[in-house]
Formats: C-alpha cells, sequence, structure tokens
C-alpha cells in the first residue's frame, strides 16, 4: 500500500465528473486500500477518487467502526434536512454549515463489482452526500450562499500557498495540527 498526495482546491480535476468503472481489476483494489490508507492518516472519515488525482468513480467512507466503499454510487432516496459543520479534504481549513439530506438510500457497487443498496442517516448520509459530489465535480462550498462561500475562499486564499501545485503531500507533522478530525469528508 502506499500514500497518496491530496489534490486541493484549484486543481481541475476536482471539478470534473469521474468515469463509471467496468473493470474491476487488481489495479482498482490497490487504488481502494491506498485511499483508506491516505484517508486514515489524513484522519478524514471520506475520500473521493478525484482527490487523489484519480478519475474512477469510486470513494472510501469510514464514519465510527463502519468502512463502506461506494463504487458508482447513486442516491436514490433521499429524506429530510440539517445542516452541519462540514470540512473537506481538498479545502483545509476551511469548514462551513452545509444543508444535507438526513436520510439517503445510496446504491453502489462493492469492490468486486457485486450491487448493494446501503442506507444511511445523520453523519453517515452527510459524508455519502459529500462524496457523491466529489465524483460529480463538486465540492461542499458550491452549496453555500454567495456570502458564504466568499467568506470561505478569502480563508482559503490565505492559505493555498503551503499547497504547490495544488498538492497536498500529507506528513506526520500535518496530521498532528488537525483539530477538526472528525468533520474532514
Ligand atoms: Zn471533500
Amino acid at each position: 500500500m502506499s500514500l497518496l498526495d491530496i489534490r486541493v482546491l484549484g486543481d481541475p480535476i476536482l471539478r470534473e465528473e469521474t468515469i463509471p468503472v467496468t473493470a474491476f481489476t487488481a489495479d482498482l483494489a490497490r487504488l481502494i486500500d491506498d485511499m483508506f490508507e491516505t484517508m486514515d492518516l489524513a484522519k478524514g472519515i471520506g475520500l473521493a477518487a478525484p482527490q487523489v488525482g484519480r478519475r474512477e468513480r469510486v470513494t472510501v467512507i469510514q464514519v465510527d467502526d463502519d468502512r463502506y466503499v461506494l463504487i458508482n454510487p447513486e442516491i436514490v432516496e433521499r429524506e429530510g434536512s440539517a445542516k452541519a459543520e462540514e470540512g473537506c479534504l481538498s479545502i483545509p481549513d476551511v469548514y462551513a454549515d452545509v444543508e444535507r439530506a438526513t436520510r439517503v438510500l445510496v446504491r453502489a457497487l462493492d469492490r468486486d463489482g457485486k450491487p448493494f443498496e446501503v442506507e444511511a442517516t445523520d453523519l453517515l448520509a452527510r459524508c455519502m452526500q459529500h462524496e457523491i459530489d466529489h465524483l460529480l465535480g463538486r465540492l461542499f462550498i458550491d452549496h453555500l450562499s454567495v456570502l458564504k462561500r466568499r467568506a470561505a475562499l478569502a480563508k482559503w486564499t490565505k492559505g493555498k500557498d503551503k499547497y504547490p501545485n495544488f498538492t497536498r503531500r500529507l506528513s506526520a507533522a500535518d496530521v498532528a495540527s488537525h483539530h477538526h478530525r472528525d468533520e474532514e469528508l
């Protein structure tokens, strides 16, 4: 397994739609394992392929002790709505309240290509919506009002020089300095 660099806001890949997976190869399995390793070190609860510079329609999630691999996921039902703070591993140090459905039913393929459905509520539902957005080229800041987005981007502009070439290379120090570990997706 190997640690992957995280792409940050400004890298065009974060704005591209991913490509549905059709082949369940050893390469795909390696990508999934590397994404879990990267997410774990970054103390995130979700990571989508574009965040590590890849175009496959794949996301990994860990909420509480449950791990999920969602390949070609689709939200088939959504219900309720609530606002809560979100962050993103690709927009470090920026947090904002985002309105999301409180319950979703997601249909996806597992790492072997087998279809399944998962019903998610609360934080897991929020995480899945955030990650599925990534697979469609959307970011959490897209859900903010113009004013709140402007404030978030102003904060980002101040810190973005830390990430040359839109690359965030994880290190022990980087991880140790993170306080919002449970809200980054
Ligand atoms: Zn994110």
